[in-house]
């Protein structure tokens, strides 16, 4: 645990750490629950699903892997932050299965920085339109609370802080404008273990850290 309290005492309290658990077994999990974390994330439904079932109920769960529409069923009764919608369809998912569950779910409009093909979001120069959409479809369930990028994956590191800082830069800006319904822009989930020092120069205030709190992956 040596490396989780490390690089919480490195982040202070401004900036939230969502630890990422995919793959990673429900003992490893207890572990850093018992540390008195909260945050934790995974990306694939079917996974998130058993180990939510299995793992204490105030741990507030986030989704951060690519969700098909209809899977969002499996994850609305309790998961509190999807970090990955890109599209309006996705989000009137969302907020379909939200009012079933009566409830309200935070999701991120994640947003395409890198320069990879494979990686998911809404173009950057397409993120203010994308916000008009989803502020003109009013929906009551689900709340916008900001956005999410993954840079690209290079050694690169004025590459990364460009991009981290591109994506900054439109968070800014859509902070600023005034919508109808419930857009409230407070979170920048950008930084991952390789980048996270880059990411919060540029201004993240929520990191997803899997390999510096867990370990290494085999999958
Ligand atoms: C796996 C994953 C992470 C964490 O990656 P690490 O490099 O292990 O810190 C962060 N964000 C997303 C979307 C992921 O899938």
């Amino acid at each position: 645990m040596k490396a989780y309290q490390d690089l919480l005492s490195e982040l202070g309290n401004e900036i939230t750490l969502v630890a990422i658990s995919k793959t990673k077994p429900t003992e490893k999990i207890i572990e850093v629950y018992e540390q008195g974390h909260k945050d934790f994330g995974e990306n694939k439904v079917q996974e998130l699903s058993w180990k939510s079932e299995k793992l204490p109920t105030d741990i507030r769960w986030h989704f951060v892997g690519h969700l098909q529409r209809n899977k969002v069923k499996y994850l609305a009764s309790f998961v509190h932050l999807i970090h990955s919608v890109d599209s309006i369809r996705l989000a009137r998912e969302i907020d379909k299965q939200a009012e079933k569950n009566n409830r309200k779910i935070g999701i991120l409009i994640q947003a395409h920085i890198a320069d990879e093909e494979s990686k998911f979001g809404v173009p950057l120069s397409k993120l203010a339109d994308f916000f008009q959409e989803l502020d003109n479809q009013g929906f009551r369930n689900i709340e916008v609370q900001g956005l999410m990028g993954m840079a690209t994956n290079t050694k690169d590191a004025e590459k990364v802080r460009e991009e981290f800082l591109a994506l900054k830069k439109e968070f800014v800006k859509l902070s600023r404008i005034d919508f109808e319904s419930s857009i409230h822009m407070k979170t920048l989930s950008m930084g991952m273990s390789g980048d996270y020092k880059i990411a919060i120069e540029a201004g993240s205030n929520m990191i997803r850290i899997g390999t510096m709190v867990f370990g290494p992956r085999e999958l």
